[in-house]
């Protein structure tokens, strides 16, 4: 059997703050008990909000907790060819179409629908979902569009993806660290809607290029938060709509701030470069993420 693969993928779009800590940590560890290996990779295919600056902190911040990860890094800016290569695939099964409406003109139809009492659709993260619209035009109408220059974004027809599919979807999920217990979860990628898998100025989307990478890489162990956790719905299906093979998932615990919510790379306090210039240890940064 070859040696199980773990990575930890953060965006250069902030510094790293505590959650990413334990994110970390919780890779090097799983990665050091099973004798696996831990890749670091960046997700950086924003790039109007990544920058070399964040980049670098990532590294440093790593370094100084002592956590090691395996050369050359992966940069996803570096394989855009890798995604669109996925996104013509789904293309050419007909399981993508070109969504044109604009965030203005999505907020309208949800006003006018909500006018009428009736709430609108919402995904697990309370995002309102995309309106089918523009699943219904003619070839015809969307050729012209695309001819006379209007923006557009790649959406999966997720409806069509799960008739393709043809059968439940699931995904399996360690217990806890100790990989001992795993159990099979229900994904539900209705709930999401028709995702983004290719944005108007970036060639691809978050989910997409996660799986891309996932696979190209030899993942087999997927270790992040839990506010990803849904999320795995949408990459399960991206995997069998992609002939992709599926990684086991754990999905740790959050990093809460003083208000009980998530942190975010807003939340300055967090910050690991903050924590260290302000005197703190590695070993201090561990006990606060109770890792
Ligand atoms: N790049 C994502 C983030 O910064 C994590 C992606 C993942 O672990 O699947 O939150």
């Amino acid at each position: 059997m070859t040696a199980p693969v773990f990575r930890f993928a953060p965006s250069p779009n902030g510094e790293l703050h505590l959650g990413h800590a334990l994110s970390a940590l919780t890779n090097r560890r799983m990665a050091d008990r099973t004798g696996g290996r831990m890749l670091l990779r960046i997700e950086d295919i924003d790039l109007t909000r990544c920058t070399p600056e964040y980049e670098a902190g990532i590294y440093r911040d790593l370094a100084w907790l002592g956590i090691a990860w395996e050369e050359p890094v992966r940069r996803q800016s570096e394989h855009f060819g890798e995604y669109e290569a996925a996104l013509e695939r789904l293309k050419r099964d007909g399981l993508v179409y070109p969504a044109f409406m604009s965030r203005g003109e999505i907020r309208a139809a949800i006003v006018e629908h909500e006018a009428s009492g009736r709430n609108w659709p919402r995904d697990p993260d309370g995002a309102p979902l995309y309106p089918g619209t523009d699943k219904s035009l003619s070839d015809r109408e969307r050729n012209r569009r695309i001819d006379a220059g209007s923006p557009f974004a790649w959406r999966l027809d997720t409806g069509a993806a799960l008739a393709r599919l043809g059968r439940p979807l699931a995904w399996s999920e360690w217990s806890d660290e100790t990989l001992v217990d795993k159990t099979e979860v229900d994904a539900d990628p209705q709930q999401w809607g028709d995702v983004v898998v290719a944005r108007r100025e970036i060639p691809t989307s978050y989910h997409l290029s996660v799986v891309v990478d996932d696979a190209i890489q030899g993942v087999t162990h997927v270790v992040r938060g839990r506010d990803l956790y849904f999320a795995t719905s949408v990459q399960r299906l991206l995997q069998e709509m992609l002939g992709l093979p599926a990684p086991t998932y754990f999905h740790h615990r959050l990093v809460l701030g003083p208000d009980g919510r998530k942190l975010s790379k807003s939340l300055r306090h967090t910050g690991l470069r903050e924590l260290r210039e302000a005197g703190e240890t590695a070993e201090g940064v561990m006990r606060l993420v109770g890792s």
